[in-house]
């Protein structure tokens, strides 16, 4: 509630001091023939929410991705408003509005499948002394203080995201010099780097994807700061993380960012099994799997070609799942056993630092297990896995692993061809496809286990 503001008023002026951000500030005002904000390039319904709330007599402000994607002449991918009405005082103004978030609230204004996100100015947070507002690392913990706009803007991650583009008269308000660091193409955060990391370590990751996305260099500070940090990105909750890596490699830019990632040391802290068998490849192998995949996504994306997130991380864990698959074989177990148990072992200790929703982890894995079943391409079972409703994931996964150095070029021709045939041909090269072993000695079941792989007619050796 808001009842607590006039206690909030000395306090907050304390702390602004505190943060470095003063709030006499006086900020750059871009008028509109100075800058390229049209308001043809503002989504109608984004223009709708700013007049209605300048019309009820409110400051209304396009802020973030938005402003900052325009201003660099790029196609924003969504638009942020900011505002000195309340979550309340914004939901009496539009009926397709919901107020979302328990401590800071939010209003989504909805029109059809695009959301306004409209979110009251925010003050800084209580501070240190409060307790339970701070990690012991100086994470937030709660951050639920309204504000004034220049403290809105010293609360953004980096300048760039903390331009403001005003209703009232269409000019850009700049409180921190993003008009020049965007001019420049620098990334710097607002305020000191190692207390807004601290704040909150996920500025990292969005440091490297505003970087790969835009092409921009990270500030010196900005960038040394990042270094000595990673390590709290352990303690991030899995599911923040999540959410973080989808917009890290479906955002189209995804190779470039991987390589950021590892560039900076972070993607261990997102992927660590990952990682450690990246640090002893073989032949460059694992890279070229997953840098592969990651192009690939980002082809798909550029053709507007739909992407999936079960996809990307079948190809991000492939690498440990096939290090656990092959040990567990070594052992003695099945190749599809082998293959279960390593699947549940590699999801199980990812769990630990990203989340994978079910819905994405269980496609996930039948890509993997098709994987093994794609190798058995005699009687019958090719027909059927054909019409698998993951085939054609499993069978464009196969075909990376084999671009990636896999010795199962001879497999992938198999089944390209394959899908080429008519029903006739198709049943007819089954009929000329030899069994696995064929002509061949019958051996021990052990024997025969371990050999499996060779046997099998149409994997290289
Ligand atoms: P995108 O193009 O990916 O949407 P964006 O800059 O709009 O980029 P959002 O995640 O949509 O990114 O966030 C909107 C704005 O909210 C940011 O531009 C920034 O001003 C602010 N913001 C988001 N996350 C943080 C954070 N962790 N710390 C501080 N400010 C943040
Ligand atoms: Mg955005």
């Amino acid at each position: 509630m808001y009842y607590t503001r006039p206690l909030f008023i000395h306090k907050r002026l304390e702390l602004t001091l505190q943060n470095n951000t003063d709030s006499h500030v006086e900020p750059r005002i871009v008028p509109r023939p100075e800058h390229a904000i049209s308001r043809a390039n503002i989504s109608p319904n984004a223009l709708k929410v700013l007049y209605r709330l300048k019309g009820a007599g409110y400051d209304a402000y396009l802020v973030g991705g938005g402003v900052r994607d325009m201003l660099l002449g790029r196609e924003p991918k969504d638009f942020d408003v900011a505002t000195n009405a309340l979550p309340e005082e914004v939901k009496k103004l539009f009926g397709n509005c919901l107020l979302i978030g328990r401590r800071f609230r939010l209003a989504h204004v909805r029109y059809g499948r695009e959301v306004i996100e409209v979110a009251t100015f925010r003050g800084p947070s209580e501070g240190d002394e409060v307790e339970g507002t701070r990690s012991e690392t100086g994470r937030i913990l709660r951050d639920n203080v309204y504000g004034t706009l220049v403290e809105d803007a010293f609360r953004r991650d980096f300048t760039v995201n903390a331009l403001y583009y005003n209703i009232a008269d269409f000019s850009v308000v700049d409180f921190t010099d993003g008009m020049d660091d965007l001019k420049a193409g620098l990334l710097r955060l607002v305020g000191d780097p190692e207390r807004r990391y601290r704040e909150d370590p996920v500025r990292m990751l969005r440091a490297v994807r505003f970087a790969a996305k835009l092409g921009f260099r990270i500030h010196p500070k900005t960038e040394a700061a990042m270094l000595a940090l990673a390590p709290l990105l352990a303690d991030i909750p899995p599911a923040r993380l999540f959410d973080e890596v989808l917009k890290l490699f479906l955002g189209g830019c995804a190779v470039q960012t991987f390589e950021l990632l590892r560039h900076y040391g972070l993607f261990k802290y997102l992927f660590p099994q990952t990682d450690a068998w990246l640090s002893h490849e073989e032949d460059n192998f694992p890279l070229t799997l997953l840098v592969r995949a990651l192009a690939n996504t980002d082809l798909r994306l550029a053709e507007a070609k739909p992407v999936t997130p079960a996809f990307l991380y079948a190809a991000l864990l492939w690498e440990p799942m096939r290090h656990a698959a092959a040990s567990r074989e070594a052992e003695g177990a099945s190749e599809l056993a082998a293959m279960q148990e390593a699947a549940s072992e590699v999801v199980e200790a990812q769990l630990h630092h990203t989340s994978l929703p079910k819905r994405f982890a269980l496609p996930m894995r039948e890509i993997w297990m098709l994987q093994a079943r794609l190798t058995r391409i005699t009687g019958m079972r090719p027909l059927k896995l054909l019409s698998h409703t993951r085939f054609r994931a499993a069978y464009d996964f196969l075909l990376l692993r084999a671009e990636a150095g896999e010795p199962i070029q001879t497999l992938c021709e198999w089944w390209t061809e394959f899908q080429t045939l008519d029903e006739n041909a198709q049943l007819a090269r089954l009929r000329t496809t030899a069994k696995p072993g064929q002509g061949k000695k019958r051996r021990s079941r052990r024997g025969k286990r371990k050999s499996k792989q060779n046997n099998n007619t149409a994997t290289d050796d």
